[in-house]
């Protein structure tokens, strides 16, 4: 058994005793985060819960159809409203991240300081467990979603998959395998998806909302990016793209506008490390990706003040645009290559 029966006998006791249940996704939502909070949402209404839903900030245009129908409030938008629903509720549900900080900075407190019981369900590795009440964790599955299809199944006897439920699950498994090209590698992940298929996810439909529901804008923005905005150390196996407030202008960005962007670096042969860095509002965002043996997700933790997963992780610096594109300019071309492939540090 993937969990212990301890932690679903408590989880199952504290569902049943909650009339009020709050769902919390992390900040830049995902697909996993928004397709598992969509999945958890039509679970709970069907055994007749009262569901709040609490989403750090806005997540992309072509995750709508996911969210359809469900009532939430973007804390970036709605602070207090989004502070009152960890206070006002029985329990809270955390899904697919490891630490509170993920909620962002203007939420974590108020998680933190309810004394509401809080479960996570999340596949990132160290999870942070003396914040959470009962710990749902498992580091090889492919996302948060599949994961919540393994605690659903263990709580309910008889199938529990709506066609609602069953495509908020695919959706995470979906994007957060890249399509099903990394992190996907067991039987498992496929054994879900097929009871997901058989009760009612629409893999088609799901791929042409997910990925062929791009703006002229953003498709532009992929061409300016890989003509005018991409470094390749070909030597070093790494590549990377930047894009500053001044692009993002240009093309008009959108939240989710540069999502795969940074996935394209790896498409090149021999490149094992790909990184984007992105000039926000407040900060510069770094997500790195790999392929091979490289970890993004101890660089980035050790480095870049983030993290995530091997082959999928996230950073941020304070610096400026320039002052980022070099520092990290140089430790690409510290990386070593051995036997032609990229150790864990480079
Ligand atoms: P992305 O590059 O798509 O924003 O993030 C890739 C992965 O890294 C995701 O699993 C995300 O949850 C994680 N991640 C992104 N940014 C951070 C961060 O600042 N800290 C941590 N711990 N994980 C992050
Ligand atoms: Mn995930």
């Amino acid at each position: 058994m993937l969990f212990s029966e301890t932690d679903v006998l408590e989880f199952e006791t504290k569902l049943k005793k909650a009339n009020t249940i709050t769902l919390v996704s992390h900040f830049n939502p995902d697909g996993d985060t928004i397709g598992a909070t969509s999945a958890m949402y039509h679970y709970l209404l069907n055994v007749g819960k009262n569901i709040q839903v609490v989403i750090p900030n806005d997540f992309p245009h072509f995750l709508d159809f996911v969210m359809k129908d469900i009532p939430y409030v973007i804390a970036s938008k709605q602070l207090e409203e989004a502070k009152r629903l960890f206070t006002d509720t029985d329990l809270i549900i955390c899904l697919d991240f490891n630490s509170p900080k993920r909620v962002g900075d203007m939420l974590v407190d108020s998680l933190l300081s309810s004394s509401k019981p809080k479960i996570v369900i999340d596949h990132h590795i160290s999870p942070e467990k003396e914040f959470f009440d009962i710990v749902f964790s498992s580091f090889s599955s492919s996302s948060a979603s599949e994961l919540i299809y393994e605690v659903l199944s263990l709580i309910e006897k008889d199938s529990f998959l709506t066609k609602e439920i069953a495509q908020g699950i695919y959706v995470g498994i979906c994007t957060d395998t890249g399509s099903f090209s990394f992190s996907c590698n067991g039987r498992r992940t496929y054994e879900v998806v097929a009871d997901l298929v058989e009760n009612g996810a629409d893999v088609e439909y799901v791929h042409q909302e997910v990925y062929n529901t791009y703006s002229e804008n953003r498709l532009r923005l992929l061409g300016f990016c890989l003509f005018e905005r991409l470094k390749v150390f070909p030597e070093k196996g790494a590549a990377l793209i930047y894009l500053s407030k001044s692009d993002l202008r240009r093309f008009n960005y959108q939240i989710g506008d540069c999502e795969g962007i940074v996935n394209l670096c790896l498409s090149m042969e021999g490149i094992e490390v790909g990184a984007l860095i992105t000039e926000r509002a407040d900060r510069i965002r770094i997500s790195f990706r790999s392929k091979y043996d490289f970890d993004v997700n101890e660089f980035a933790r050790q480095y870049w003040n983030g993290g995530g997963h091997k082959k999928a992780a996230g950073g941020h610096s304070f610096e400026k645009l320039e002052t980022v594109i070099e520092k990290l300019t140089q430790q690409i071309n510290g990386f070593q290559k051995k036997n032609n492939r990229l150790g864990i540090n480079g």
